[in-house]
């Protein structure tokens, strides 16, 4: 027998529900994720409020958000050992959100690259939510008083925010949250975009080529990979002047285990091509398996809509429990029931 759950360090993560997994989800965040079923109590959210924060269609967000359970366990995730819950099905979030969102430095909030980035993209229309969406990052953690948070490289940023902000309130108030843990793995933490080696591998990408979805067609992936920007040279090597070739080295070793030398010592004198043949043929290996299960999944809606329901009935049980702590401690009156 294991642990029991209640013994078990907690963690908390989520992916937005704005379009397909792509490559970087699989290897910086939900591959690691499914490793770490049996050690920690786990708490997987479908982020769907997250996901308003650019402009977006009702009807999309509704299909993404129970496409994006489906690819959780497709991936992996196991509603039997972990909770695989919707964001907007548990009240808490968003109220922790806004006692949080008083203690949150302005200036801290304006340094936050993903904001700066993802506005430039967006333009004059960006949304304040946007520029708040760290803060509402910071509660869906602390809302469970997680440990730890596994994430790719690029949430380093938002979850030094979310530390900072439990720190706050403890100082203000008095001791109530932990401190979590970034858990950032090193194969995979961060896969950079196709035709950009030089920025993330983004599902908000505008230019779509630069992005490998873990459901699209072989032959998609293919291409995709073969026309990736590679470097000046023929050589098989990885350097901080070769972003883009470094780029699929980091893809092919996280996907095969191989170290970046044998990949090397393989290719030696081939030249670009052979390499990228082997880099979308291990990619396609690895998504062939997942793709099968993801649509025997979306098969029956049923079966994901009950994952759902049982995911947030625990969850929101939690989120209540550490809700009426804060209110107390942050000197809300107590509603007479
Ligand atoms: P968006 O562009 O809409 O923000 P995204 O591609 O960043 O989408 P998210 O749903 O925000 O995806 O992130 C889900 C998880 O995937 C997070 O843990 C994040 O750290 C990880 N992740 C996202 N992009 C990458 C990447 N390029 N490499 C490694 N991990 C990544
Ligand atoms: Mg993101």
């Amino acid at each position: 027998m294991g642990t029991p759950a209640s013994e078990k360090p907690t963690i908390l993560t989520a992916c937005q529900p704005t379009s397909h997994f792509h490559l970087g989800n699989y290897l910086g965040a939900v591959r690691r994720w499914a490793d770490m079923q049996d050690d920690y109590e786990c708490f997987f959210g479908v982020v769907d409020l997250h996901a308003m924060t650019a402009p977006y269609t009702p009807a999309d967000l509704r299909r993404n958000t129970l496409e994006c359970a489906a690819q959780y366990i497709a991936c992996g995730l196991d509603p039997k050992r972990s909770n695989i819950f919707v964001q907007s099905h548990v009240t808490g979030h968003t109220e922790l959100a806004w006692i949080l969102g008083c203690l949150a430095p302005l200036g801290q909030l304006e340094r936050m690259t993903q904001f700066k980035d993802k506005s430039k993209r967006i333009g004059q229309s960006v949304g304040a939510g946007l520029f708040f969406y760290p803060v509402l990052q910071a509660a869906d953690i602390l809302l469970y008083n997680a440990d730890a948070v596994p994430v790719g490289e690029d949430q380093k940023q938002h979850l030094e925010l979310a530390r900072d902000l439990a720190q706050k309130f403890n100082n203000t108030y008095s001791e109530t949250f932990k401190l979590p843990e970034p858990l950032i793995g090193k194969k995979g933490a961060r896969i950079m975009a196709l035709q950009d080696p030089e920025s993330k591998m983004s599902k908000s990408d505008k230019n779509q080529s630069s992005t490998l979805y873990l459901f699209e067609p072989k032959e998609s992936i293919r291409k995709k990979v073969m026309s990736a920007v590679t470097d000046s040279g023929s050589e098989i090597s990885a350097s901080d002047d070769k972003p883009g070739v470094s780029n699929l080295m980091s893809i092919l070793s996280s996907l095969t285990g191989h170290s970046y030398e044998e990949i090397a010592g393989q290719f030696s004198g081939k030249g670009y091509a052979p390499f990228k043949e082997a880099v979308a043929e291990a990619v396609i290996a690895t998504v062939e398996p997942l793709q099968a299960r993801y649509q025997e999944l979306m098969k029956d809606k049923d079966a994901l809509n009950t994952v759902l329901k049982e995911g947030a009935e625990v969850a929101q049980k939690r989120a209540y429990k550490m809700l009426a702590k804060v209110y107390r401690k942050a000197g809300l009156l107590e509603r007479v029931r």
